[in-house]
């Protein structure tokens, strides 16, 4: 069964629901009104959501060892 998340449009609250694919929705357990299922793509909820998306991969580590000049050889810095 997916794991679906939920925002409720009235107080903002966002919780996630064990549900099978066509249940209808899911209330908020917050106030109890009927929620709107995000989709697990946040494209469209930026709504004061902190960002939780990595800026970047980052550089790869250097690799060490492996192939000439990994210190192996002695013909290295
Ligand atoms: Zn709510």
């Amino acid at each position: 069964m997916p794991l679906y998340e939920y925002i409720c449009p009235t107080c903002n609250h966002r919780f996630e629901k064990l549900q099978s694919m066509s249940a209808a929705g899911a209330d908020c357990p917050n106030c109890e009104q009927p929620a709107k299922r995000a989709i697990s793509v946040f494209a469209a909820v930026t709504k004061g959501g902190s960002s939780e998306m990595p800026t970047s991969m980052g550089p790869l580590p250097p690799l060490s060892g492996g192939g000439c000049c990994g210190g192996g050889c002695g013909c290295g810095p």
